[in-house]
C-alpha cells in the first residue's frame, strides 16, 4: 500500500480512520495530535511569557509512552522560553528491571541537555518493590502497592518543584481501557476523579487548588502508533516488561478493546468521546476529592488526603509493621 500524501510506501493503516501513512508522515500525524491536544486541553495559557514560564514536570519511565511524549514535548518546546520542561523517574526497586530503563531515561535526556531527576522508592519511602513483593502485608497485586508509591511521589515532586502541569504519557488504548475498567465496576466516583484529575480543557474543570494538574496529550494516538513512532524515531525505549506485572483484569479489558477495535474500529475513541462527558457530568456530582469528603493534611507525610493518614502512608505503615 502508498502512503495517502505522498505515494511513498505505507508502513501503517489506521482503519479507524481509512489512513495509510509512510514512516514521514505517520511521525508527523503522531506530533499534530499531540500538539492538538495541548492546544484544545489549555496547556499553555495565553499569558505565559518567558518572564513567567510555566514549569511542565514529564513522568519520564523509559517506555515507549513516556519516551515519545518527552521527546515530542522536547521538539516542540525545546527551546521556547515560555515553557520549562522537568522529567522525572521513579525508581521502584526492581531488580534487572528499573535500571535498564533508567539507562534509557538517561540517554533521552542527555541527548536533549533536558534536566533529569530521580526518585527511588527506597529513599522516599524506605522500601523497595522486590521487598513489598516478598512481605505483601495487605495481600494484594504488585501494581496495586506500586500504582499508589509512584502517584504519590509524582504528584509531591511536581508540587516540589513548583510545576504548573504534570505531564504522562498515557496512550489512547491505556485511557480507554481504565474507562472501560471504572465503568464496568460501576464506580461513578473513580469516574469523577479521572475527570477532575486528567480530562478536559482546564477552564471547564473545577476549581482545585490541592493537586497539581494532570494532563495526557498522548491521549489521542494508540498504542501501536506509539509504538512505531518510538521505532521510527530511533528513540532510546525500553521495552521488557516489568516482573512484577500483575494487573490480571487491565489485561482481559486490553484484549476485549483489541477484539472490538479490529472488528469496529473507531471504538477507542468514541468510548472516550462519551467518557469525557460522563466523566464531567460525575465530576459535577461529586465535590472535593470525588467522593465528597473534606480534603485535608495526612498526619504522617502532610499531603492532601481525605481520611486521617493518606493511603500511601496506610500502606507503608503496614509494610513497617511486617
Ligand atoms: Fe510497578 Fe506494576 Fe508497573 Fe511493575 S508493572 S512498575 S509493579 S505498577
Amino acid at each position: 500500500m502508498d502512503c495517502d500524501r505522498c505515494g511513498r510506501e505505507a508502513v501503517m493503516h489506521a482503519a479507524y480512520s481509512g489512513a495509510h501513512l509512510c514512516d514521514d508522515h505517520l511521525r508527523e500525524s503522531v506530533e499534530k495530535r499531540v500538539r492538538r491536544r495541548i492546544r484544545k486541553d489549555d496547556l499553555l495559557p495565553a499569558d505565559a511569557s518567558p518572564e513567567t514560564p510555566q514549569t511542565w514536570v514529564v513522568g519520564l519511565s523509559g517506555g515507549k509512552d513516556s519516551v515519545v511524549l518527552t521527546h515530542i514535548l522536547e521538539e516542540t518546546f525545546g527551546r521556547d522560553p515560555r515553557v520549562e520542561l522537568v522529567a522525572l523517574s521513579i525508581h521502584e526497586g526492581i531488580e534487572g528491571y528499573r535500571d535498564e530503563s533508567l539507562d534509557a531515561c538517561r540517554a533521552l535526556t542527555t541527548d536533549r541537555d533536558l534536566r533529569h531527576e530521580v526518585v527511588s522508592y527506597a529513599d522516599e519511602l524506605g522500601t523497595r518493590m522486590d521487598d513489598v513483593v516478598e512481605t505483601d502485608p495487605e495481600d494484594m497485586a504488585a501494581c496495586a502497592y506500586c500504582g499508589v508509591f509512584r502517584r504519590d511521589l509524582l504528584e509531591a515532586y511536581a508540587e516540589a518543584f513548583d510545576a504548573d502541569k504534570l505531564l504522562m504519557g498515557h496512550n489512547l488504548d491505556d485511557e480507554a481501557q481504565t474507562a472501560l475498567m471504572n465503568f464496568f465496576e460501576g464506580d461513578l466516583q473513580q469516574i469523577a476523579k479521572h475527570f477532575d484529575a486528567s480530562l478536559g480543557p482546564f477552564d471547564r474543570r473545577r476549581e482545585n487548588d490541592h493537586f497539581v494538574p494532570r494532563a495526557k496529550p498522548l491521549r489521542d494516538v494508540p498504542e501501536k502508533e506509539v509504538a512505531l513512532y518510538a521505532y521510527l524515531a530511533e528513540l532510546p525505549a525500553h521495552v521488557t516488561e516489568c516482573p512484577h506485572a500483575s494487573e490480571a483484569y487491565r489485561g482481559e479489558i486490553r484484549n476485549l478493546l483489541l477484539e472490538l477495535e479490529e472488528n469496529h474500529p473507531g471504538t477507542r475513541h468514541s468510548i472516550m468521546a462519551g467518557y469525557e462527558e460522563l466523566a464531567e457530568l460525575a465530576a459535577q456530582r461529586y465535590r472535593n476529592g470525588g467522593d465528597g469528603s473534606d480534603l485535608g493534611d495526612c498526619d504522617r507525610c502532610g499531603s492532601t488526603t481525605s481520611g486521617r493518614i493518606c493511603q500511601k502512608c496506610r500502606l507503608v505503615e503496614s509494610i513497617e509493621a511486617v
